[in-house]
């Protein structure tokens, strides 16, 4: 049996073309969001995304589609479990990667959080789990929000 095909933090899952770049950013915004008690709203999510409200929900609507993301009317979209699982996953990788990036190869902050974006969710798991190996399992990312590691 092929467990890992269907593991959504395997790094096949996230590559798998259903899920665009764009989707994975709304997945992990959302859970930013949450994480500092903002409302990921429509019109916030379209705000950080500098796009058009109509733009936003059409990347809702997909997500919705693939049950990532759980859309009631009148409320805040929401992530769905295996939404959820996908975003952790991703914020771990943008995280660990941008924090090696600043602690090992002395890139300023902003360039460490722009160039980890732009790979994050492409890395293989296991590479991006050497690196974190290799900063000691930090608790903290470069911007002092927590990074939860899958087996904590
Ligand atoms: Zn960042
Ligand atoms: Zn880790």
């Amino acid at each position: 049996m092929d467990e890992k095909a269907d593991d959504p933090r395997s790094g096949d899952a996230l590559n798998r073309p259903e899920l665009s770049r764009t989707e994975v950013a709304y997945l992990g915004a959302i859970y930013r969001l949450n994480e500092t008690h903002e409302t990921a709203s429509v019109s916030t999510l379209a705000k950080r995304f500098r796009v058009r409200l109509p733009t936003t929900i059409e990347v809702l609507d997909k997500l919705e589609q693939k049950r990532l993301v759980i859309k009631k009317p009148w409320k805040v979209p929401e992530l769905s479990s295996r939404g959820l699982i996908i975003a952790e996953f991703v914020i771990h990788q943008h995280r660990v990667v941008e924090l090696y990036f600043n602690s090992k190869l002395g890139l300023d902050s902003d360039l460490s959080c722009t160039e980890a974006s732009k790979i994050d969710y492409l890395l293989d798991p296991a590479v991006v789990g050497k690196m974190c190996e290799v900063l000691n399992r930090p608790g903290q990312c470069l911007h002092g929000f927590p990074i939860q590691h899958r087996d904590d």
